[in-house]
């Protein structure tokens, strides 16, 4: 029996990087697992039968797209219907775009405030009627050192990380009474391929080689100048998930090398 056996956690954007490594942890825990994001269906059902069988508890694939409310409802109604409740919604999903802002796409502006800052409200408006009629509740959002700093080139993201910050604040306020905690994780850069794919983005904005954006941007903002590790930051929202959190919540918990402390 594990802490969060009986439990279950949907986690978006949880077909790679961050989000599959919570879901791996919460199901090394006990709990049933929804995974959602997109990606090839075989690589899919690859990661999602390796839960089943690595840690001997269920998982489901939700193909939820976070730019379409009806679609993330439908997502935390799937949970409900297959485990009987959604007890830990982890908000994940996202992605980037960096630009100058007057060049920077109305289109892609758009879909980065949809899906890493909408989609969080729509899910958890979905998730709470279910955890206050139980009277437990984990709501975790994967914000990022630009949920508290800036950097240039990253309007939308900056926007949409600091809004969940705040989002994360109101509800955990909200719920405070019913045994729902709320809190945002906080990470620097973390080697996965939401990073991996900014690279060429950076050079073209910023000039640079490959080596130069890796140490003398990413690293250079981390001051122990080493990549946060997916494994690392799914330790600490395993963590935020025991009764050893109970009392954090409305928290921006950072897991960033020293980068927010300068
Ligand atoms: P990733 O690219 O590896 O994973 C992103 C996930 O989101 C994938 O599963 C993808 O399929 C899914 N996704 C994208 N668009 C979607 C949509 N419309 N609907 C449903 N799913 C969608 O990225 P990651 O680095 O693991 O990032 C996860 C989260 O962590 C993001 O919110 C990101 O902003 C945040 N974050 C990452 C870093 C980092 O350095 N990697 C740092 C701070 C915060």
């Amino acid at each position: 029996m594990g802490t969060l056996s009986g439990k279950t956690a949907v986690v978006t954007g949880s077909t790679s990087g961050i989000g599959l490594a919570y879901a791996r942890a919460f199901a090394g825990a006990g709990a049933n697992i929804v995974i959602n994001g997109f990606g090839a269906p075989a690589d899919i059902e690859k990661e999602r039968s390796a839960i089943e069988k690595d840690f001997g508890v269920k998982a489901v694939h939700s193909p939820a797209d976070m730019t379409k409310p009806e679609e993330i409802a439908e997502m935390i109604a799937l949970g409900e219907k297959t485990y009987g409740s959604v007890d830990i919604l982890v908000n994940n999903a996202g992605v980037q775009f960096v630009s100058p802002i007057e060049e920077f796409p109305i289109d892609k502006w758009n879909m980065i405030i949809a899906i890493n800052l909408s989609s969080a409200f729509h899910s958890i408006r979905a998730a709470v009627p279910g955890m206050k009629k139980r009277g437990w509740g984990r709501i975790i959002n994967t914000a990022s050192a630009h949920s508290l700093v800036a950097s240039p080139f990253k309007s939308a993201y900056v926007s949409a990380k600091h809004g969940i910050a705040g989002l994360t604040k109101a509800v955990a306020l909200e719920l405070a009474t019913h045994k729902i905690t709320a809190n945002c994780i906080s990470p620097g850069y973390v080697w996965t391929p939401l990073v991996e794919k900014q690279i060429p983005d950076t050079m073209k904005a910023r000039g640079m080689t490959k080596e130069q954006v890796i140490n003398d941007v990413m690293l250079d903002a981390q001051p122990t100048k080493e990549f946060v590790t997916v494994e690392q930051v799914a330790a600490l929202a395993l963590f935020l998930c025991g009764d050893d959190a109970a009392q954090i919540t409305g928290a921006n918990l950072s897991i960033d090398g020293g980068w927010t402390a300068a």
